[in-house]
């Protein structure tokens, strides 16, 4: 890790273990066992002797020596973001389709409604991306006059860039959608923005309101509708996602799967309060905040999703079943679209351990630095089952380094 990486990690532990406890008493909501577990796990996180490791050994000169201590995987967990953010950009990027037309869409709701979606997250956040694609089906049917079914990857983030609570949706749509009655692809290569922000609210506050059923949902929905006459913000890409971007899932996880606040974003920790700095969105400058120490942890883990919640979820033709079979005809349609570069979108495989490290440190890891050779695995040792010597072929064939079980150094 480069050396403000390692100011910020130690800082962002030292406020953990120093203040956790005593945040969970002024905020009652997060004494639970769920939470205490992700933030002891983080603060093991890349203890070899707490958390395991995979000992490599040079097997030709005897010398060179490599331990790989494994990641905890915590989604609170500053440290493995960067795996976290790989995974996702593999993950994503296999969904993507070659040869179709993306748009990246952002749905946002006005600041009003913040704190009902962070006091209500559980009953809110999964209608909420269901309503996200309903809306778009509903906004393609219309421009075009046809019922379409569009295909859609959709993210849920809940943070804006100071690391505040602003719930917003980050959706990979097809420009366009399978109209299952004529058995026919329609690109959409015009979409009317004033349509889609009234869309959007009305989708968005119907689904609260139908989500939570109170008197105070009721007050806040007319108000919406009152204080906003020409809908919600949400923010289409301008142009073809793929012929700009020459990979669309790298280039979105910058703006979807990023931390609240990465560790090369904190500066300073006093014992009382946190200073760090972030690109605001408004003034496109750095911007530096200094906060009391419970507000920092406040703002890292109120961004946990429940457990067990999914962040990234595919929906319509998107799915590949539906996409297999679809997929000749949506070709034959967007091979006639003007511009279009085929296969634009370059499919990335996971990064590996091994290639994580090797970009950070321009230094192959498992390379002997005594005689060049490769090294091989030793020993691995887990904090559960011990020494797992018979798993050596499993690791070999990198079962450690699926995301399943990441290693990190
Ligand atoms: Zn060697
Ligand atoms: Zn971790």
């Amino acid at each position: 890790m480069a050396a403000e990486v390692i100011v910020g990690w130690n800082v962002f532990k030292e406020v953990f273990t120093e203040h956790w406890e005593g945040f969970t008493q002024f905020r009652p909501r997060y004494d639970t066992p769920y939470y205490d577990d992700l933030v002891d796990k983080m603060l093991r996180c890349g203890n070899p002797d707490q958390m395991g490791y995979i000992e490599y050994r040079c097997l030709h000169c005897g010398q060179g020596k490599h331990l790989v201590s494994m990641s905890c995987k915590s989604s609170l967990c500053l440290r493995c973001a960067k795996v976290y953010v790989d995974d996702w950009v593999a993950q994503v990027g296999k969904m993507l389709h070659e040869g179709v037309i993306y748009r990246h869409i952002v749905l946002t709701v006005p600041e009003v409604l913040r704190t009902t979606f962070y006091q209500n997250a559980q009953a809110l956040l999964s209608p909420f991306m269901k309503c996200g694609v309903k809306c778009l089906d509903d906004f393609f049917s219309t421009v075009s006059g046809k019922a379409l079914k569009g295909g859609y990857i959709v993210v849920i983030q809940t943070h804006g860039r100071n690391g505040q609570y602003n719930p917003h949706l980050h959706i990979i749509a097809t420009s366009g959608g399978w109209d299952e009655q004529a058995k026919q692809w329609v690109h959409l290569g015009y979409l009317p923005y004033p349509m889609l922000h009234k869309k959007w609210q009305g989708y968005a506050l119907e689904m609260c309101r139908e989500a939570l059923h109170t008197d105070e949902i009721d007050r806040l929905v007319h108000a919406c509708y009152a204080k906003y006459p020409n809908g919600f913000v949400a923010n289409v890409q301008k142009g073809d996602v793929p012929s700009r971007y020459q990979s669309l899932a790298t280039y979105l996880a910058k703006y979807v799967v990023s931390p609240p606040i990465s560790l090369r974003r904190i500066d300073r920790y006093d014992g009382q309060s946190v200073t760090y700095h972030y690109r605001s969105h408004k003034t496109e400058r750095v911007e530096r905040e200094r906060v009391a120490v419970y507000t920092f942890i406040g703002r890292m883990i109120q961004h946990v999703f429940p457990k067990g919640f999914k962040r990234i979820r595919y929906y319509g033709v998107q799915a590949t079943k539906t996409f297999e079979k679809i997929r000749p005809l949506i070709r034959q349609a967007l091979a006639k679209v003007k511009g279009m570069v085929t296969g634009a979108i370059k499919v990335i495989a996971a990064k590996s351990y091994r290639q994580r490290y090797q970009q950070s440190t321009g230094r192959d890891p498992l390379r002997c630095p005594y005689c060049q050779q490769e090294m091989g695995v030793w020993k691995v040792w887990h904090p559960k089952y011990g020494v797992v010597y018979d798993e050596l072929g499993a690791i070999k064939r990198g079962r450690y380094e699926s995301p399943g079980k990441r290693t990190y150094v």
